[in-house]
């Protein structure tokens, strides 16, 4: 069973929502409704050994673990605004280290720390609850429309490629690790998408191409995407190609970029582009009928994304 799994079988053995939910498990975060305002919430945790190795900085982890949170705050249109932080570490230096990570991300992203838990733990693992404000209706993963355009914000694949050069024990280029270890969620771009209406968003957290088909999944929609459109930097390019990846593929399926990827008309993602100072790039469109990945015209088979339940425990 992988992670889907898990989630659908915890789904429907929930008892049904009270009213204030608006959008509950399943998206990138639950919608509920409190006092006149809509919140969103989600949960993400990192753990020693899965997520990361020796290679990541307490400090680093614990500035990431809030900041794969904001994204998902993000992905919804919210603005984040609190979080609650626990963890277990193997001693209280390293439990110090990864909360002045916390500290440094909640500052950077303007998030209040209401408080958490801390437990020894033979590995450093750290869980982050968020609470976002949402201004406008959330972007939910389920809005897309055949003929709208999907479009992603920066760039794939650099942070996959940061993973690289870290698992065989390099610092540079120093860009591409710092993508890895310190995300930038593109909160400014959430809320300008929400305000205009975006059909349907998601954050890229298992690699594009096992996000896509979560949209097209939860859309009842098809989608053709195509990797010669992926925005891919010259420095990914380059350190892919010379570690022996194929930077396209890369660039689907590596994972953790935690920028966003939009479903909605092409007058939308234009007057998004002008409000935007992230550039975004159209790399495919929402189509009745299955999920198709293009290289050179020609279509491309077993693209698959991150599995959380495969990999080292
Ligand atoms: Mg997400």
């Amino acid at each position: 069973m992988d992670e889907f799994g898990v989630i659908r079988n915890l789904s429907k053995s929930l008892p049904a929502p009270p009213p204030e939910v608006i959008a509950p498990i399943g998206d990138d975060c639950a919608v509920v409704r409190l006092g006149g305002t809509s919140w969103v919430a989600a949960a993400d945790m990192l753990v020693s050994g899965h997520h990361f190795e020796d290679w990541a900085a307490p400090e680093d982890v614990g500035y990431k673990a809030v900041a794969v949170n904001v994204s998902d705050v993000a992905a919804m249109g919210g603005r984040p605004r609190f979080v609650l932080v626990s963890g277990g570490t193997p001693d209280p230096e390293t439990a110090l280290r990864c909360m002045k990570g916390v500290a440094e991300a909640c500052e950077e992203f303007g998030v209040y720390q209401l408080g958490g838990d801390t437990t020894r733990a033979r590995a450093l693992t750290v869980n982050v609850s968020i609470l976002g404000e949402l201004p406008e209706p959330p972007m939910l993963r389920s809005g897309a429309r055949p003929g709208d355009l999907l479009a992603v914000t920066g760039e794939l694949g650099a942070s996959a490629a940061g993973l690289l050069i870290l698992q065989r024990d390099e610092r540079a280029p120093e860009r591409l690790v710092r993508k890895h270890l310190r995300p930038e969620p593109r909160v400014e771009v959430g809320l300008a998408a929400a305000r205009l209406s975006v059909h349907a968003a998601i954050d890229l957290s298992d690699g594009l191409a096992s996000d896509v088909r979560r949209v097209c999944e939860m859309s009842g929609v098809g989608c053709r995407v195509d990797l010669d459109h992926l925005p891919i930097a010259p420095d990914t390019r380059r350190i892919s190609e010379s570690l022996g990846h194929d930077p396209e593929t890369l660039a689907a399926t590596g994972g953790e970029d935690y920028e966003l990827l939009f479903a909605a008309p092409e007058r939308t993602l234009d007057a998004l582009s002008r409000e935007s100072n992230i550039s975004i790039t159209v790399v495919g469109e929402v189509i009745r009928g299955g999920a198709t990945f293009l290289r050179g015209r020609k279509p491309v088979e077993d693209l698959t994304g991150w599995d959380h339940f495969s990999g080292p425990a």
